[in-house]
This record gives C-alpha cells, structure tokens and sequence, in this order.
C-alpha cells in the first residue's frame, strides 16, 4: 500500500501523520523549498518571522491533539492568554471582549462588554447567540443580513462585527456566510473558556509544526520530496495510479491525496474532475520592529475605522516585533509598501501613543490569495474528500467543512481524509 500526497501544508502534513501512525507509508511531494504552506518561515533581516500572522485558539483541539502525537509538547510551545481584547476604534469608545473580572465565563464576557458598550451592546450579544440554533436549521445568509436581523447597532457591527469576521473568515460582511461565522462563534466563544483562549506560539510557524511534522515523517518511513511540481496524475481507466512530476518523474502510488491550494488541485485535477474555483482572498502582515523595550498592553489589540485592523505583540520571539494584520480586500492593495509602513506606523501611534511614532525597521507581506473567501455560494459547493475517480482524494483547507480556510480547518480535513482512506483499505 503506498500513499503519494501532494502538497506538504498543514493539512498534507495532517494526512501523511495520521496514515503514518496507522503504519502506511506515505511520499510528500511539495513544490516549494520548504514545508508549510501557507503558514511557513520567512527570512528577514536576522530573524526568522511568520509570512503572516496567525491567530490560534484554545478551541483548535485537532492541531493541538496532532501536536502531541508527534511528541510536541505545546504547553511549552504556546505561551496561554485568556481572552482579554480591546478593540481601539477612531470615533467610539475602547470595546472589551475579555475574560477577566472574576466572574464565571460567559459572564466575564458579558460584565467586561457592560463595562466598555453598556447594556444594549450585551442584549444585541445574545440575542445574536440565541439565534444561532435557528440560523443554522434554515437557509444561509450574509453576515449583514444576519446582524440586521438581530439588530445589532451601528457600534457593535463596525467596532466588532466587520474585524472579527475579516479575522475569522477573511471575507467581508456583505459576502461572508452567516453559518460560518455562527460556527467559529459556537466553538470559540459558546463553549468552556479555554476554547477562548489566545496561543500566542513562541516560535515561528514553520518550527511550530512543519519542522517537526518532517522528522516524524521520515523516522517512520515516510519519504519528503520538495522542490518538486506535480504536473499530472497517471489515470488509468477512471483509477488513479500515481503522478508525473516537472522534473520528469513518476511515482506509482494506490492512493493520490491532493492537499493543494483550491486553485491548484482545480489546475491538477481539469479536465478529469470538474471543481468550483473560490474567490481568493489577500492577507496583508505589516511587520514593525521598535526598540526592544516596546511593548502593546496586551499581546493582540482590534483597531476600528483604520487600515490596521489588528496588533500582536511579537515580543515572545522578537522584543519589540509587532506584527499588524490588514485581512480581506481594501484600498491598501494599492499603496506602495512604504506608503503602506509609514500609514499604519501612524495610525498605531495615534490610537495606541505608547508605541513610538515610526519603528525602526519594518517589512510588508502580501499573501494575495491567503484565503478562500467564505462565502454563502462557496460553502456550499465545497468539495468533498472522496472524489468519483477511484483512488484520488482531497484534503486541504477548502474541502467541505464548517470552518473557514484556518489552520485548524486544514488539520481537521488532512485527517479526515487519512481516515477514509484507512475505512476503504481495511
Ligand atoms: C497571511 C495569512 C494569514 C492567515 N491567518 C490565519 C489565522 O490567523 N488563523 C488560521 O487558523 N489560519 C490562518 N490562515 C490560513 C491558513 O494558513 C491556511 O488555512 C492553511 O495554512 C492552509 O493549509 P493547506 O495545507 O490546506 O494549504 P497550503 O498551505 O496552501 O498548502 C498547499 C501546499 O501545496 C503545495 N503545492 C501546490 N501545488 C503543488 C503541486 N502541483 N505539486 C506539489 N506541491 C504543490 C504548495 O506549495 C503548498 O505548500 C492564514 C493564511 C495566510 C496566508
């Protein structure tokens, strides 16, 4: 029995560890020189940095339970945080999505959001969470939709609503699908306060998981191949039987996973196997390093009504390292780099004074197709891990499930197709 996967990401990886474990011999074969994906190592300066921040919570158990499999021990990897951020906005008053102040969780939610919003920001929160059972027993809509149905204000929608779905499902409200955006906020937020919890992680992303994942692989009897493009699958009849590489190579295989990107498995896959192309959509990491000193009040902070949509204090890995996020589409696609630096440089200092006018030096990551936008159509023509040509399977961030394109969404789809994999061949 052999395996090929092609495209070693976190949802490859998430494949190739599961069939392992289960004593199958898998081969990753991965374009680029080095594994991770969309969530990797980037050189700059002296340092070695993420090619974009990521956010990871208590709630991502598959990528914390696969960690440990592989003997990561990430209660030392990731420095815990209850929830406790404040969304800076240019017209409104700081808003508090925290867990502190002593009370039971929800309640310290609900007491910090009083605290900072008033009483009618916590009525239109759970009136929003009461609906959610009712949301996802009918027909999707937009986010907008949703939050006007619910009546939530003017404050709520702009301060919290349009950032935590740009952080969430990179897709903006009028597009985003509401069952989506129900389904981070039922597992985040509805559940015991851990799943709430910040991982700021104290290592970069590709030492996070790749690294490790690639010497657990090949102690096991998996094989890596990087810096190899998979042009084709050998098609033998409606069976799959393995894959032609650029550089002339076939590898024979019973089984192909492809665990691309969306628009390179359509690529790999047309003309044998149809698939709906998504929208993708950009992330933009605007990295600012100030003295070593500096440092944010609290290791992220939402900014509202500014091209800066948040700030995470890198510190854990770089003193005075702050990383600003700018998700979705937006007028900064069009701004130079340096015009792009100096415009969040500015908005930072102005909403948050304690951070110095300009950094010292800086760097801007574009990942133009970053995300699938989670859309109400997109969700529900995503594709499935068993495909209907025998012997070629799907995983990757944008096979169906309820999450958006997330690390944890990857891991979960990289594992459940192992699994059916193993269900067929036992
Ligand atoms: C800037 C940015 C910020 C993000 N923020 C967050 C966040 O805060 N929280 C979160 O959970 N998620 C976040 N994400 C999303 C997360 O990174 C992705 O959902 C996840 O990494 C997708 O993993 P994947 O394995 O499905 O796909 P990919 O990472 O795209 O992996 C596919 C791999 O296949 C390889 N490949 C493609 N074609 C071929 C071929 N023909 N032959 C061989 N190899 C091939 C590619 O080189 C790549 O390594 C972010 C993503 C970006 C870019």
């Amino acid at each position: 029995m052999s395996v090929v996967i092609v495209g070693g990401g976190w949802s490859g990886l998430a494949a190739a560890i599961t069939l392992t474990d289960h004593g199958i011999p898998v081969h990753v074969v991965e374009s680029t020189k080095q594994l991770g994906g969309r969530a990797r190592n980037v050189s700059w300066q002296d340092k070695v940095i993420d090619n974009g921040q990521h956010v990871m919570i208590g709630a991502y158990d598959h990528m914390l339970a696969l960690m440990s499999l592989i003997d990561i021990d990430h209660s030392k990897l990731f420095k815990r945080y209850p929830i406790d951020i404040t969304i800076v906005d240019d017209i409104f008053t700081p808003l508090h999505i925290s867990a502190k102040g002593g009370w039971p969780w929800p309640l310290s939610l609900a007491w910090n959001v009083f605290r900072s919003a008033g009483l009618s920001a916590v009525v239109q929160l759970v009136r929003l969470q009461r609906d959610i059972p009712k949301l996802l027993a009918n027909d999707d809509m937009s986010v907008a939709n949703w939050l006007h149905k619910t009546r939530q204000s003017q404050r709520l929608i702009k301060q919290l609503w349009e950032p935590l779905c740009l952080a969430t499902l990179n897709t903006p409200i009028a597009n985003a699908s509401a069952h989506v955006l129900a389904h981070v906020l039922k597992d985040s937020l509805g559940q015991h306060q851990t799943a709430a919890d910040l991982l700021i992680p104290q290592q970069p992303l590709g030492t996070l998981f790749p690294q490790p994942a690639a010497t657990f692989l090949t102690k096991n009897g998996g094989k890596i191949t990087l810096r190899c493009r998979v042009k084709e699958l050998i098609n033998d009849n409606g069976q799959i039987k393995g894959i032609i590489t650029n550089d002339g190579n076939t590898y024979l295989a019973n089984h192909v996973i492809i665990a691309t990107g969306p628009s390179q498995c359509a690529d790999l896959l047309s003309p044998m196997l149809a698939m709906t192309q998504p929208d993708q959509l950009p992330i933009c990491t605007v990295y600012l390093q100030y003295g070593q000193e500096v440092r944010l009040p609290a290791p992220m902070l939402g900014l509202s009504g500014t091209h800066s949509q948040w700030i995470f204090d890198r510190s854990l890995q770089h003193p005075g390292l702050m990383a600003v996020v700018i998700s979705g589409p937006g007028q900064h696609e069009n701004r130079s780099k340096q015009a792009l630096i100096e415009c969040v440089s500015a908005e930072i200092h102005q909403l948050i004074p304690s951070l110095p006018a300009q950094a010292q030096s800086a760097c801007v990551i574009r990942e133009k197709r970053a995300t699938f936008a989670s859309t109400i159509a997109y969700q529900q023509q995503r594709p499935t891990h068993k495909t209907s040509t025998r012997g070629l399977w799907l995983a990757g961030d944008f096979v169906a499930n309820n999450y958006p394109a997330t690390l944890e969404g990857a891991i979960r789809n990289g594992e459940k197709c192992a699994h059916a994999i193993l269900a067929e061949i036992s």
